[in-house]
């Protein structure tokens, strides 16, 4: 899967995707990252990629021509049209559904981050093809959503992480959240560890995982419980658990 990120700052992406098990999929060549420097594609003497809204208000815009340039950069010479997601608090909001669908559909992904104000309309019309927010809440740019989206998706491409478990069992995957983990030591402060966890007995360790994760997701996001595939058991647990009063 290849990654072009159009961004005013390259440098900031290298500490956050250089490391751990992203840097490892960069290195195992998985994943290949590109960071263009919009500013190298301004025709501006003074290298100037951004200016004054029309609209008036405080702020400025980043102008359309670089961007489309950078853009160009990538696009020019290929047989398809990568598929180009502009960061923007006004897409729509990234789930763990769009970063499956993100993985499996797309060989070739172009990031464009805003920055200021945000970006001129006109060249948002002429390259995007979705527009995708982190969350309802407004960052001062594109950088840090660019570096979710490239993480999270990349996750999800076979040969990233060990084994397909680490993440189909995780919290969102299936729709709900994951259960309570445990770790070594099997007793500290005074605290011990479920003993189911340490009993051996497979199938009733993956019964109470479901349990648990059914408990979590009604404790916690209990919205969650409205679209997730549950079967009559699920919901007999969930019954049962609020009526004895467990959750
Ligand atoms: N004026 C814009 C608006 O009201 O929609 C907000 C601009 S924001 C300060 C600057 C840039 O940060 C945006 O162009 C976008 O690339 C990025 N950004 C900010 N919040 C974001 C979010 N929640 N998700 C994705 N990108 C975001």
């Amino acid at each position: 899967m290849r990654f072009d990120v159009l961004t005013l700052f390259p440098e900031m992406f290298e500490a956050v995707l250089g490391e751990s098990i992203i840097g490892r999929a960069r290195d195992a060549g998985i994943i290949e990252t590109n960071f263009i420097n919009i500013r190298d594609y301004t025709k501006n003497k003074h290298r100037k990629v951004d200016d004054t809204p029309y609209s008036g208000g405080g702020g400025m815009l980043m102008t359309a021509q670089p961007i489309y340039d950078a853009y160009m950069s990538v696009a020019e010479g290929l047989s398809y049209k990568p598929y180009t997601i502009y960061m923007s608090p006004q897409g729509k909001v990234m789930t763990q559904e769009t970063v499956k669908k993100l993985a499996a559909d797309y060989e070739h992904i172009v990031i464009l981050c805003g920055h200021y104000e945000g970006v001129d309309q006109r060249v948002i019309d002429e390259i995007i093809d979705a527009e995708i927010s982190i969350g309802d809440f407004v960052l001062t740019g594109g950088e840090i959503p660019a570096m979710a989206v490239i993480d999270a998706v990349s996750r999800m491409l076979p040969g990233v992480l060990a084994d397909e478990g680490s993440y189909s069992n995780e919290s969102h995957f299936n729709g709900l959240l994951e259960y309570p983990q445990y770790t070594k030591p099997a007793e500290w402060n005074g605290h011990g560890i479920p003993e189911i966890l340490i009993s051996g007995h497979h199938a009733k360790i993956e019964e109470w995982k479901r349990e648990q994760s059914l408990v979590n997701t009604l404790k916690k996001r209990p919205d969650l419980l409205e679209k997730a595939e549950l079967t009559e058991k699920d919901r007999a647990f969930l019954k049962h658990a609020v009526h004895d009063g467990e959750i």
